[in-house]
């Protein structure tokens, strides 16, 4: 029989070693502390060797952490994708905008079309017409020339993709 080390308040990562609690097949366990306020029994060699660092918590936190990690990397993945404003693209007209061509509408005030274009949220195209045609037209090209390049990248990057 080889003599017990006494271990009592040795700290072992979140453990502080209590008391002595029993000694079992030649093995020593100890009665400790966690920094998280739990008691736990650990055995002495695990304690020394470093593989046992706290009552469980530990292991338990970092599987938490590691599930908000993944949790807010696939969030960001959703957020990206909806900053595009890609449904914008495809959506039908506007039931408002009585032009029936979505991002033209009728300013009654001036009595003036008005071509609208917004892309990540920010205005790109807001110019009056007289000539309905002409804000139709002054929209199309605004969407030739922002949104093509776009949905293309679209395309091409989420081709495996069914929707
Ligand atoms: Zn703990």
């Amino acid at each position: 029989m080889s003599r017990v080390i006494d271990l009592t308040g040795q700290r072992f990562g979140r453990l502080t070693v209590v008391q002595f609690y029993q000694r079992k097949n030649g093995r020593t366990f100890w009665k400790c502390q966690c920094t998280c306020g739990n008691q736990t029994i650990s055995r002495a060699d695990a304690l020394k060797s470093g593989s046992v660092k706290s009552c469980g918590c530990f292991a338990k936190e970092k599987h938490k952490l590691d599930f908000e990690k993944f949790a807010r990397s696939k969030r960001q993945k959703n957020d990206l994708k909806e900053n595009t404003d890609l449904t914008n693209l495809v959506d039908k007209p506007q039931s408002n905008s009585l032009s029936g061509i979505r991002g033209v509408c009728f300013s009654k005030g001036e009595q003036l079309w008005i071509a609208t274009l917004n892309l990540k949220g920010k205005n790109i195209l807001h110019k009056r017409f007289k000539n309905k045609q002409d804000a139709i037209n002054a929209r199309k090209e605004a969407e030739e020339k922002y949104f093509k390049p776009i949905l293309e990248k679209y395309k091409n990057s989420h081709s495996c993709q069914s929707d």
